[in-house]
């Protein structure tokens, strides 16, 4: 019994080394897009149990493939500009989700315009007619209607 241990934690012992050469100079770390690819998965592995359609159950495997081609990539840099792009862009939906829940929120009593030529979303305070604005961020004079 005790043998058999000492048999299965040495092959144990090779394959992790075996593994971690095999990592070297890969870029194996799960980072934020294979996180949310892999909540995806879960997501798509649900609803395959109730779609059942072949197409659909071939889609699930693109996430896998995909995280893993990721994983064993040696294009480091590749998959780092990748994840930065993918962190990005879930920034900026968060931001408009955020932006959209506050208009709505704040619909009553304030007005929501976007600067011309700097594209910010101003709040303004919501009186009825034509007003002068100063935009808080590039300075820029333009007029509103509320
Ligand atoms: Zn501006």
């Amino acid at each position: 019994m005790n043998n058999l241990r000492n048999k299965l934690y040495q092959l144990r012992y090779r394959l992790n080394g075996k593994m971690q050469r095999f990592m070297i100079g890969r870029y194996g770390r799960p980072d934020e897009l294979y996180r949310f690819l892999t909540i995806f998965n879960l997501v798509l592995i649900v609803l395959s149990f109730f779609i059942r359609n072949k197409i659909f159950s071939l889609l699930v495997w693109i996430p896998i493939i995909y995280n893993s081609f990721r994983l064993f990539s040696k294009n480091i840099q590749a998959r780092y500009d990748e994840n930065t792009r993918f962190v990005n862009l879930q920034n900026n939906f968060r931001n408009l989700f955020s932006v959209t829940v506050r208009r709505f929120r704040e619909r009553k009593d304030y007005r929501f315009r976007t600067c011309p030529q700097c594209k910010k979303i101003l709040r303004l305070p919501n009186k009825k007619g034509r007003h002068k604005v100063i935009c808080p961020n590039c300075h820029k004079e333009f007029e509103v209607r509320i």
